[in-house]
């Protein structure tokens, strides 16, 4: 789907209300903050912007952002989970202005961190940009997966498969899907105006997951630390366009 200058526009107002979302919970992580109290900032912001959520009611899901520490790679629910020092935190956030939606995530350290959790992190952003150049007009939406399968496991790391990212637009999550890996094919060709959300899920060990009971949580299969980063991303005639960063 292409959309409008004006639709754009929207996305881009979208996109900004998530950026402010991920300042304000990044500023307020440290070790003794719940994740219930990340959920609270965000929220703030979503009504400061005459936002709404998208997170909030999706298939039932109950807050307006995933907190996923350590070795729960995505969907987290905030909670009375504190953070410690040493734990990595995965924060996504997600906004909708005038009907069109932004959505990213980054992955942050709490406090002092081991040296393979600061190098996981910063090798899943790495990949997320990685992923983000090959969205320009012409090129192979594949490619983008491709790129980032290539920074995560020259690193010896691990791409998630079960989980990946997605067209964005009057709807959270639309087709096509944008695997983070190489799914054997080159995909459909990028046009200006596409907007995808790109979300590389990137594991210390193995990519096997499983989901707690709690049906939203998902987890490393084996334990492993996990990291997330997510922007919502134009193909313009410029190159790419990142909604979702101040
Ligand atoms: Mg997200
Ligand atoms: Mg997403």
């Amino acid at each position: 789907m292409r959309r409008s200058r004006d639709e754009l526009d929207k996305m881009r107002r979208a996109g900004r209300v998530v950026a402010e979302m991920h300042e304000a919970t990044r500023a307020a992580i440290r070790p003794g903050v719940t994740t219930a109290r990340l959920n609270e900032v965000a929220a703030d912001v979503l009504e400061r912007r005459g936002a709404r959520s998208n997170f909030l009611h999706y298939h039932g899901f109950p807050a307006v952002i995933c907190t996923s520490p350590n070795d729960m790679i995505v969907h987290g629910i905030p909670g009375a989970r504190v953070l410690e020092e040493g734990d990595i935190i995965s924060v996504d956030c997600g906004a909708i202005v005038e009907g069109y939606h932004g959505d990213a995530a980054y992955t942050a350290p709490v406090g002092e961190v081991s040296d393979e959790a600061r190098r996981l992190i910063e090798v899943t952003e790495r990949s997320l940009w990685a992923g983000i150049d090959h969205l320009v007009i012409g090129e192979r939406l594949h490619e983008v997966g491709r790129a980032v399968q290539r920074v995560a496991e020259a690193a010896g790391y691990s791409v998630v498969r079960e989980y990946v990212g997605h067209a964005i637009g009057t709807a959270m999550h639309e087709s096509p899907q944008v695997p983070n890996y190489w799914p054997g094919t080159p995909g459909p060709t990028l046009k200006s105006g596409m907007v995808f959300a790109v979300e590389p899920m990137v594991n210390v060990g193995g990519y096997d997951t499983y989901v707690l009971d709690d049906g939203w949580g998902v987890m490393t299969a084996d334990g492993s630390l996990s990291a997330h980063f997510e922007h919502t991303i134009a193909v313009t005639d410029e190159g790419p366009e990142v909604f979702t960063r101040l």
